[in-house]
């Protein structure tokens, strides 16, 4: 009944229309500046396919070796240049062999083979492995680039992909049981006619993956512009704050803060010039950085004054993590036009369950505590005792006062 309902040609000629908008939309996506590899994969494989569309659904009009032989060598190039699109979308080298591998081995089979090239069942079995595989492939191109760039769609755009392998390969049963010859009408039997919706609808998931995947791209990049401070590349304040207030929940009330600031920088930039000094803001940044465990927050809390929250740690540990980044940061040596750049860096730590688990009083705390250090004679850390505890209190006291009336309260160091 399906193969009765459904019409071969007009199904080619929507997935003609279908991959022709996608491929226009991409190609003015590519000339409007996003000029990315994986774009331009993409943009191609979306007119080859077209054009495969057009010369399967000719099929009868035109001589086979266009129609059919021409015709699904484009379409394993537009599936083997989507999959170069994914990799490229990911950072991943792409590798020309494995572009031109699908295509040359329906080519192959089919300028070389003449029972391969008058056989409908067995080219449908080349086929259905080419498209399974670049298929298949891709979703796991999609599932491998999650971990670092957890877009919300790559996980059900590869189910998508790995589906539409599934039933592709599926089609490989029913040619051998069930096999098909050209000479029939265009539907030649129910289960060619299935198969042939699966891959329109397939078509369409793909090509709207594409545009969603690109527009989920770019969201992400400026999510990330937005959290990041442009200078060093880690967390603004903005962003640290959130985040070290998340993970001060009250399900994990511990922790330690700490407030880095750059000893005597100004003296650094006047010395050796602005430029210099943005070279060592990067160093110390990209030195902390490589230290960081995980569950660490870290961020620029502005000009040479940094932050880090550590979770799951006591005071001492965090003393003593402190005290490693004071070395590592005095270690440094900054070239700059001939000159080599050294710098120290004071470190004041406070603790959440020494001065409470709100993030702005650890922040006060920490910055009593570094005031100290700076005090004391920089290069050192200093933690937040219970006198700076004490401040916090008097704080608190202080805004409940003022909310209520009540005289001021001053607390004695
Ligand atoms: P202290 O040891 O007391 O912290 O002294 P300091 O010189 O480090 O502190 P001060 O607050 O006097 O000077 C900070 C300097 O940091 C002044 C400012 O020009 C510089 N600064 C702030 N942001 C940037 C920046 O993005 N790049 C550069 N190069 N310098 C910056
Ligand atoms: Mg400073
Ligand atoms: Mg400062």
């Amino acid at each position: 009944m399906l193969d009765n309902l459904i019409s071969l040609p007009t199904l080619m000629v929507c997935t003609f229309l279908s991959t022709l908008v996608v491929a226009i939309f991409l190609a003015f996506h590519w000339f409007a500046g996003h000029k990315s590899v994986a774009t331009g994969y993409w943009c191609v494989a979306m007119w080859v396919g077209s054009a495969a569309s057009v010369l399967l659904g000719l099929r009868g009009i035109l001589a086979p070796e266009v129609s059919i032989g021409l015709g699904n060598a484009l379409a394993a190039l537009g599936y083997s240049l989507t999959w170069a699109g994914f990799r490229a979308f990911d950072d991943q080298r792409v590798s020309r062999l494995a572009i031109a591998a699908g295509p040359a081995a329906w080519v192959a089979a089919y300028a070389f083979s003449d029972q391969f090239a008058a056989d409908m069942s067995l080219r449908i079995i080349l086929m259905s492995v080419i498209v399974s595989a670049y298929s298949l492939a891709m979703a796991r191109e999609l599932l491998r680039g999650r971990g670092r760039e957890a877009l919300p769609s790559r996980r059900v755009i590869a189910l998508l992909l790995a589906t539409h392998a599934v039933f592709y390969s599926a089609r490989i049963p029913f040619a051998l049981l069930a096999p098909v010859s050209d000479g029939g009408s265009p539907a030649v039997s129910f289960w060619f006619a299935a198969f042939a919706l699966e891959i329109f609808v397939h078509t369409l998931v793909v090509a709207v993956s594409i545009l969603i995947l690109l527009k989920e791209r770019s969201e992400f990049v400026f999510r990330q512009a937005a959290r990041s401070d442009a200078l060093t590349g880690v967390l603004n304040r903005g962003a640290f704050m959130a985040e070290a207030a998340g993970a001060l929940s009250p399900r994990h009330p511990g922790g330690v803060l700490m407030l880095l600031d750059l000893d005597h920088f100004k003296a650094v930039n006047d010395t050796h010039g602005h430029q210099a000094g943005d070279k060592v803001l990067c160093r110390f940044a990209a030195a902390v950085t490589a230290r960081l465990e995980d569950g660490m927050v870290f961020g620029r809390f502005g000009g040479e004054e940094f932050a880090l929250f550590v979770p799951d740690r006591d005071l001492d540990e965090a003393v003593a993590f402190a005290d490693l980044l004071r070395e590592d940061t005095a270690a440094l040596s900054i070239g700059h036009y001939g000159a080599l750049i050294s710098v120290s860096v004071s470190i004041g730590v406070a603790s959440a369950l020494l001065c409470g688990g709100d993030i702005d009083n650890l922040v006060a705390a920490a910055d009593c505590a570094l005031y100290r250090a700076k005090a004391e004679g920089r290069n050192r850390v200093s933690a937040a005792g219970p006198a700076e505890s004490l401040l916090q209190v008097a704080g608190r006291m202080r805004d409940a006062d003022s909310n209520t009336g009540v005289a001021n309260v001053s607390v004695a160091l």
